[in-house]
Formats: structure tokens, C-alpha cells, sequence
């Protein structure tokens, strides 16, 4: 049964439209990780609340953990329940981290209207190629794709690397002509995962390289650029994890700051994972600690849901100005 189904049947939209409007209007559009119903719920309800266009995006990884079957479904249920909440905020199913062909060409044929390829790991030729493997099949359904060029530091599901590789701008152009990708992820000093940086006490993060963003910007102009890894780490749900029996030791992220300045050139899509994580398990974290005979699970996932949509909502508001944009 792969292989057939159009994205549209389900009620979604490729990412061409709203990454398109969002490098006009100077802001970005949120790419929310999901893996579960609760999680799901949560970005709906978020980005319904906040007129914000969104992303629903998960890794090959993710899609084995929700099923594969399952998964687009979950999708369309996102789209008729903002639909039923009365609100036409564009929705997006995205693979994120595509590794291979075969990956993206199953993904599109069960649903996704966005494809990432990710080819960084591979030497340029290599990345060229199969990302324009991936362009052809997927623009000849309507599909949209995101290439990567450099490679982030960290980890995130079955994406890991020691060190980062800053994207080398005079590569840029040469990639996006010969692949046609929709965007462009890159690699400015973001990372995956909640340990974004090992700094000394009182060390405040490196901050990210907006001239190698200005300079790509200047070879692809209107290109709509990708951060990956744009996790604040928001420092409220790593003391309420620690404090509450967890151990999250020296987690930092990028600074809201930073992301802000981001959002409002021409990067117009921001990845968030990590942070969604922590606001769910802060609050369950909680909830076992204060009453520990609890054991109905809509007693610690529905009040992380709500978590998450709080969470959601000061993102799409305070940092990535998508709020009121759909
Ligand atoms: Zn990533």
C-alpha cells in the first residue's frame, strides 16, 4: 500500500509556499519533531493557538517508532484537528535526515510533502548526487527537498558526529544548481542534542557564524536556509529535571537572542527537538517526584502536552515571529 498515496488526500501541504513567505516576511517557520499522539496534539494545538504555519517532522527512526503505516495518518488526524478547531495553518509532513533513496522514495509514496536528504556525511560529488536523485523523484510529485551541506556536531536519533564542519560558501552555489533542492541546511554552529557546547563555568556559547550565513546568502539570494540543532535548551526544564531526580548535567543551547536574529534573515525554517523533549519530560519528571502513586498515564501526558504547547506557543512567538503569519 506505499508507493500510491498523494500528501494532498491527507490535507497537508509541500514547504515551498510557506518557507517562500516566511523569507518575505522575515521570520521562520517552526519544524517541530514528533514521535507520539501526545507530541502531535501538542504542536497542533500550539501552532493552531498562534497562527503559526508548521512543519510535523520526524526521522526514519521516529517513523519506525510511531509506524510507518500509522504515521501519515497521525498526520492527516493534526490537519483535520486544526480543521476542527476552525483554523487553516498550512501543515507540512517532513522527513528529517533522510539517509538514503530508498528512504525518501518510501516516505513520498506513503504521505511526506517535504523531504530532507541529508548527504553531508558523504564527499560533495556523492551529496550532489544522491540529493539530485532525490530532487528528481520528489519534484516530479510535488514534493519538496532540503539538502544539507557541513555537518553539525552532536547527536540526534541515528544522526551523530563528534565534530562540526562549518558549510563552505563556495560550495553553496555549485550544490544548489546541480541538485535543484527547495532549501539548503547549513552549518553555522548549531548543533544537534542537548549538549551543544562543553563550556567552563560561567562561559557564555560561542555565537553562531552569521558571515558564513551572510556569505551564502549572497551566492543562493532568496534560497530559503535550514538551521538544525536550534534548540535553546531552555534552562527552566533542565533545573526542573535535575531537581526532580533526573541528571542532566551542563546542557546548553543556542540562545533565543541568536535564533531571533536568525529567524529574521533569510533562515526560514528552525528545527526544535531537543527543547520539546525537555518540556515534556521536566513535567513528568514532576509529577512521578510530587505524587508517586500516580499511574494513569493521561495524569503525566496530558499535563506534558500541555508543557509542550507552552512551550510551542513562546517559540512560534518570542523567537521565531511565525506567530500570526498563517
Ligand atoms: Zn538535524
Amino acid at each position: 500500500m506505499t508507493g500510491t498515496r498523494n500528501y494532498q488526500d491527507l490535507g497537508l501541504v509541500n514547504s515551498r509556499e510557506m518557507l517562500k513567505k516566511a523569507f518575505e516576511g522575515k521570520y521562520a517557520v517552526p519544524a517541530y519533531n514528533f514521535n507520539n499522539m501526545e507530541q502531535l496534539q501538542a504542536i497542533t494545538i500550539g501552532c493552531v493557538e498562534t497562527k503559526s504555519p508548521v512543519i510535523l517532522q520526524c526521522s526514519g527512526s521516529a517513523r519506525k517508532y510511531a509506524n510507518a503505516t500509522m504515521l501519515p495518518f497521525m498526520a492527516m488526524g493534526a490537519v483535520k484537528m486544526a480543521r476542527a478547531l476552525g483554523s487553516s495553518i498550512p501543515i507540512s509532513l517532513h522527513l528529517d535526515h533522510g539517509g538514503s533513496f530508498e528512504l525518501a522514495k518510501s516516505c513520498i509514496g506513503s504521505g511526506f510533502s517535504s523531504i530532507m536528504i541529508d548527504g553531508s556525511h558523504h564527499p560533495f560529488e556523492e551529496n550532489v548526487k544522491v540529493t539530485r536523485q532525490v530532487v528528481e523523484y520528489a519534484h516530479a510529485r510535488n514534493v519538496t527537498v532540503e539538502g544539507e551541506l557541513g555537518v553539525l556536531a552532536g547527536i540526534e536519533d541515528e544522526v551523530t558526529s563528534a565534530v562540526s564542519h562549518y558549510t563552505k560558501p563556495e560550495e553553496v552555489e555549485a550544490f544548489v544548481n546541480g541538485t535543484g533542492v527547495d532549501s539548503l541546511a547549513i552549518s553555522i554552529g548549531t548543533s544537534h542534542g542537548a549538549y551543544k557546547f562543553k563550556l567552563k563555568p560561567g562561559e557564555e556559547p560561542p555565537p553562531l557564524r552569521f558571515d558564513i550565513l551572510e556569505e551564502v546568502e549572497k551566492r543562493v539570494p532568496g534560497l530559503p536556509i535550514v538551521l538544525h540543532g536550534a534548540s535553546t535548551i531552555i534552562p527552566e526544564y533542565v533545573e526542573a529535571i535535575n531537581q526532580f531526580g533526573g541528571k542532566l548535567d551542563d546542557a546548553v543551547g543556542i540562545s533565543d537572542e541568536q535564533l531571533r536574529k536568525a529567524a529574521n534573515s533569510a533562515v526560514c525554517k528552525i528545527n526544535i527537538d531537543s527543547d520539546g523533549r525537555l518540556a515534556m519530560t521536566a513535567a513528568i519528571r514532576k509529577i512521578f517526584a510530587e505524587n508517586p502513586e500516580e499511574f494513569d498515564p493521561r495524569k503525566y501526558l496530558g499535563p506534558a502536552r500541555d508543557a509542550l504547547v507552552e512551550m510551542i506557543r513562546q517559540k512560534n512567538e518570542e523567537v521565531l515571529a511565525s506567530a500570526g503569519k498563517a
